[in-house]
């Protein structure tokens, strides 16, 4: 578990490693240049380097030894529902989710194929916070396998923001977050998208949280919309 910079969570936990590319988002992959990183640093967990698939059992106790409830975003490092990963491993890992109701985990996908299809063999306990990343209008139907999985809370990653969506489907979701790509060549993202999205988040009763504009300087360019910051979260009922 390490902590987390992402202003949407708190700590990481990454019990798969290694993922391979898969649509216009994974371009500037974060896990892919923290991967190459860690492994250059002798980091056993990273050895093998991104392209490798792995389970790693020591992490699946983990949970159960953080004592302050924590918000934990599960496999910034991988995607949890790559195809390479066993089902049993998930069930594993949904299975720690289930026994540590104190923390808030949050799974977000590019797999929403598989998530839909392993979704009833999974315990869909509360605390468990389901995501599909969209990053412009050709991943959109990512949302609808979304929906038909059987988490309590579901939600929307819509970075990096690569278009404009200007018909999202928000039935069912409870929480969008937006971001622009930052890096060294950062795709740009339109204001006017943005701004749209906030709109039908609105009206839809959805709670919206603007991550942010991203870029070369990403510090610099902030995470202000309209004079403001938007760091609206799901309600959750406490259970
Ligand atoms: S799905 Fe996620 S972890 Fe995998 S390559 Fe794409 S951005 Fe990276």
């Amino acid at each position: 578990m390490a902590q987390s910079s992402i202003e949407w969570t708190e700590m990481t936990w990454n019990p798969t490693t290694g993922c391979d590319k898969l649509s216009a988002g994974c371009k500037f992959c974060y896990a892919e240049v923290m991967t190459k990183r860690l492994q250059a640093m002798g980091l056993e967990k990273y050895s093998a380097g991104f392209r490798s698939i792995r389970t790693h059992e020591a992490e699946l106790t983990r949970p159960y030894e953080w004592m302050k409830p924590r918000k934990v975003f599960v496999n910034s490092m991988s995607d949890l529902f790559h195809e390479d990963v066993p089902l049993d491993f998930i069930q594993r890992v949904f299975g720690t989710m289930n026994d540590c109701p104190q923390h808030q985990f949050q799974v977000l996908t590019k797999r929403a194929e598989l998530l839909e299809q392993y979704s009833p063999t999974l315990s869909w306990s509360p605390n468990i916070w389901m995501g599909v990343s969209v990053e412009d209008h050709r991943v959109q139907f990512r949302i609808d396998h979304l929906r038909r999985c059987g988490a309590h809370v579901k939600f929307l990653s819509l970075e990096p923001l690569l278009g404009p969506l200007p018909d999202l489907d928000l039935e069912g979701i409870h929480w969008v977050i937006v971001g622009g790509e930052s890096g060294r060549k950062p795709r740009p993202m339109q204001q006017e998208w943005v701004e749209d999205i906030r709109q039908q988040c609105l009206r839809a009763g959805v709670a919206f949280f603007f991550k942010q504009w991203g870029g070369i300087n990403k510090k610099a360019a902030g995470r202000t919309l309209n004079g403001r910051t938007y760091d609206a979260m799901p309600l959750v009922a406490c259970h």
